[in-house]
């Protein structure tokens, strides 16, 4: 089984990857971690994704398409993926269609996180971190108290590079360029959408369901 995971920064997205990925044996593929890897193996298109990401330019799609059709092709990763952040825009989904067709696998469904603006503000305003022992908390899903956390209030940070305008920015940007992917899967009848404003285990249960009819 393949999945495609959609979602907006502060979805939870992530987290549900790594869930699924832990409770059905799977891999998770995402093009960051596949430009690091092969960057750090100093390969001749290591070193050239090197220096496009040090130009500040983008990637284009024929090497990440390189990348992805090197994972395809393995038969270790053989109909055990779980795309994480791919495919970024249609020409990708389009060519991650040919790719799996070529290897003989299927997608078995495109999960999308559907999570209101406000929430995904508040998710990532409300994050602090304590510098002493290093627990995260929310001031408004999961504020620090005293039968969570022992250390004294001063030491919550928040990360100082997010504002509001920075984050609705971003989700604006995920939504236009996400919308013509999801529509593409829609017409697949591969689309699944995920309400993400509940908590991360009742998520997980969702998604479970998804997959559990997948299998059936
Ligand atoms: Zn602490």
């Amino acid at each position: 089984m393949n999945i495609i995971l959609f979602g907006p920064p502060g979805a939870g997205k992530g987290t549900q990857a790594d869930n699924i990925v832990k409770s059905f044996d799977l891999h998770k593929i995402s093009t960051g971690d596949l430009l690091r890897d092969e960057i750090s193996r100093k390969t001749n298109l290591g070193n050239q994704i090197k220096t496009i990401i040090e130009k500040g330019s983008f990637v284009s799609d024929e090497i990440i398409n390189d990348l992805i059709e090197r994972i395809l092709s393995d038969k270790k990763y053989y109909n055990r993926l779980v795309f994480d952040g791919y495919p970024r825009n249609l020409q990708q989904a389009k060519n991650l269609d040919l790719l799996i067709e070529k290897y003989n696998q299927k997608i078995s469904c495109a999960i999308s996180f559907n999570v209101e603006k406000e929430i995904v503000v508040k998710r990532i305003l409300g994050r602090q971190t304590c510098t002493k022992c290093g627990l995260i908390f929310n001031q408004y899903f999961k504020p620090s108290n005293s039968k969570n956390h022992s250390c004294d209030s001063k030491y919550l940070v928040k990360r100082p590079d997010d504002n509001e305008q920075i984050i609705l920015k971003r989700y604006e940007t995920y939504l236009d360029k996400t919308l013509p992917i999801l529509n593409h899967y829609k017409r697949l009848n591969l689309l699944q959408e995920i309400e993400g404003k509940t908590g991360i285990d009742q998520i997980f249960a969702e998604i479970r369901a998804i997959i559990a009819s997948l299998e059936a």
